[in-house]
């Protein structure tokens, strides 16, 4: 059979088994080799084998392109791996490799795959759910938190045709229980009197607030204020009394937009982005009180917040679409908590690494 020059240790004289590729290229290989690497392949030969032509080894067609055995064989014969630079040639020999049983490079092509984490979450998602790795799920859905749209319905991964619907669901529940807890890190006003040491409000005995060591948008009353209130009391005149600062409209304009974005987007980054920053900024220094403060300030606040941010989206539990570790509704929550945990810390840590 003629065909493309395929690797030389695929074309060896001595070899007993051809495997024949869906466009017609023949690989001349060896039944103990293939037997070692796959519990398929060493099944399959320990049946009664119809001869070949005379003394020809027997031709078995397989679905794989050539391409793909090309990329698959040399993590069975003693040769350099390929590097599977491309996302479509590593999920073609990954999906290989779980046909055939090939563990043993199932776990390394695992591995390969968190590498297009950050250039190609949605597919990494999706190929985990494929072979369900939990691990591998859950990291995923953490760097999907920054995609949006999740995806391009015109233009889906090729891994939808096979993947289930609840895969996504979980997903977009995931997102929007994140984009909630970030949201109120952010809309929880009443932490700016004290949430955020040293900075605080204090009120007099007689009800007189003292702003000398708040945030600047908080101690500043030259500029024009936005639309939040915040109430500010002591124990002796409790908040009845009504007594309330109104963050500057610079601030509030910043907060509102962060909020909004969160919603989209619910990361601890963020906060801090210089897209929201930097018009707090330019609008901060128009004021004679604020300009000098704000810019030093307004960072430190959103770091703090980043933080907050942060800690409020570790407690928010991805719930896996596949396998064993699927958690109904009712189950018991610490249980759940500690696995995710774990995983955003094993994330964490592999985030690092970058
Ligand atoms: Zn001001």
């Amino acid at each position: 059979m003629a065909g493309p020059v395929v690797s030389q240790l695929f074309d060896r004289a001595d070899a007993d088994i051809v495997f024949r590729s869906s466009d017609n290229v023949d690989f001349r290989l060896h039944k103990l080799i293939l037997g070692m690497a796959s519990p398929v392949f060493s099944d399959m030969f320990s049946l009664p084998q119809p001869q070949g032509e005379g003394e020809q080894p027997q031709v078995v067609d397989v679905p794989e392109t050539a391409s793909v055995l090309e990329n698959l064989l040399p993590f069975c014969y003693p040769m350099a791996r390929p590097e599977l630079l491309h996302i479509d040639d590593l999920q073609s020999v990954l999906h290989s490799t779980e046909k055939y049983e090939m563990t043993f490079i199932s776990n390394q092509l695992l591995q390969n795959l968190r590498h297009f984490l950050p250039t190609e979450p949605l597919r990494v998602y999706s190929i985990a759910c494929l072979v369900e790795d939990a691990d591998l799920a859950r990291a995923a859905a953490k760097v999907l938190l920054g995609s949006s749209p999740l995806y391009d319905p015109h233009n889906s991964p090729p891994e939808f045709d096979r993947l289930r619907a609840s895969a996504l669901a979980k997903i977009d529940a995931y997102r929007i229980d994140c984009a909630t807890a970030a949201r109120s890190v952010v809309l929880d006003y009443d932490q700016l009197r004290s949430g955020f040491p040293p900075r605080f409000v204090s009120v007099s005995r007689k009800g007189n607030v003292d702003t000398s060591n708040a945030w600047i948008w908080l101690a500043c009353s030259s500029c024009t204020g936005g639309s939040v209130e915040i109430y500010v009391a002591n124990a002796a005149t409790g908040y009845r009394h009504g007594q309330t600062l109104t963050p500057r409209a610079w601030w509030s304009e910043y907060s509102d937009a962060v909020a909004k974005e969160l919603t989209l987007r619910p990361l601890a980054s963020v906060v801090t982005e210089t897209r929201f920053t930097r018009p707090a900024f330019d609008k901060a220094a128009k004021c004679a009180t604020c300009g000098p403060r704000a810019a030093v300030e307004l960072m430190q606040y959103a770091e703090a917040v980043a933080k907050k941010i942060e800690d409020a989206l570790s407690k928010v539990v991805f719930v896996l679409p596949f396998g064993q570790n699927e958690v109904p509704e009712e189950a018991s929550k610490p249980v759940v908590a500690e696995l995710a945990d774990r995983a955003v810390e094993e994330a964490n840590q592999f985030f690092a690494g970058w």
